[in-house]
């Protein structure tokens, strides 16, 4: 079956583009910039952070290319102030709420975008402690935008495991697991995926996370080993008594 196609404007020229594609993919398979944050191809899109935002004429608000599907006679700007204006308020609320010391793409978009880290000098930081509760990874909420991509990835997105979750509501909202519980005590399975996709550093290998604190890789390699012999024997850690402050 041949595929419908769909006419549009994107910054003014006219493209066809195959029913169904977005305007990210179509702006994209143009060579066109339009930044991402939560969306990530392996993740479905759910245009959670809002950075792809674009002008579609006729429509009061700006719409978020990850999701939005092209449709005949759309005319659309990936430019312009009005879009700049919100992509550089989103980058400005997020570095005034959250470390992003580790996220090297956003730090890039705030410069390309003109974004001031010190925009909104009130705002509420989102300061966690570490959790270290496992072998594999640790936890760094404070560095955490909610992108939702490692929960996608440990649900239908990839590995079925459905280890975590959303956690808390409104500015309190956090990544976390069911019931609080350290991670040895969920559904994980270590995989890695979720460290995989964090944009930002939250989630981090052990390994890493251990080299950076200044251990040498021969004292990383024998707590690795000392950990997972001892693992055979005893019961996981509660994430209580693995706080980087209660330790
Ligand atoms: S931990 Fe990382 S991947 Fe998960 S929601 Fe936060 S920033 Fe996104």
């Amino acid at each position: 079956m041949t595929e419908r196609k769909v006419r549009i404007t994107l910054d003014g020229d006219a493209v066809e583009a195959e029913e169904g594609t977005t305007v990210l993919e179509v702006a994209r398979s143009l060579g066109r910039s339009v930044p991402t944050i939560c969306y990530h191809e392996a993740t479905t899109a759910n245009a959670v952070c809002r950075i792809c935002v674009v002008d579609v004429r006729g429509q009061r608000l700006l719409q978020p290319a990850c999701v939005l599907k092209a449709a005949d006679g759309m005319d659309i700007s990936t430019r312009g102030e009005r879009v700049e204006r919100a992509r550089r308020t989103i980058l400005e609320m997020l570095s005034s709420t959250m470390d992003l010391s580790e996220a090297d793409e956003i730090i890039g978009m705030m410069q390309e975008h003109g974004a001031h880290a010190d925009r909104f000098p009130g705002a509420r930081r989102r300061e966690t402690p570490l959790i270290d509760d496992n072998p594999m990874y640790v936890r760094d909420y404070s560095k955490c935008l909610l992108c939702w991509r490692c929960v996608q990835v440990c649900a239908e997105d990839a590995q079925y495991t459905f280890a975590l979750s959303f956690d808390g509501r409104g500015y309190d909202t956090q990544i976390g697991t069911f019931f609080d519980r350290a991670i040895p005590q969920t559904t994980c399975v270590l995989c890695g995926q979720c460290v995989a996709v964090c944009p930002t550093g939250a989630l981090k290998s052990k390994r890493e996370h251990l080299l950076e604190s200044g251990l040498t890789p021969a004292e990383v390699t024998t707590q690795a080993t000392g950990r997972r012999r001892r693992g055979t024997r005893g019961q996981p850690g509660t994430r209580a008594g693995s706080r980087r402050g209660a330790q």
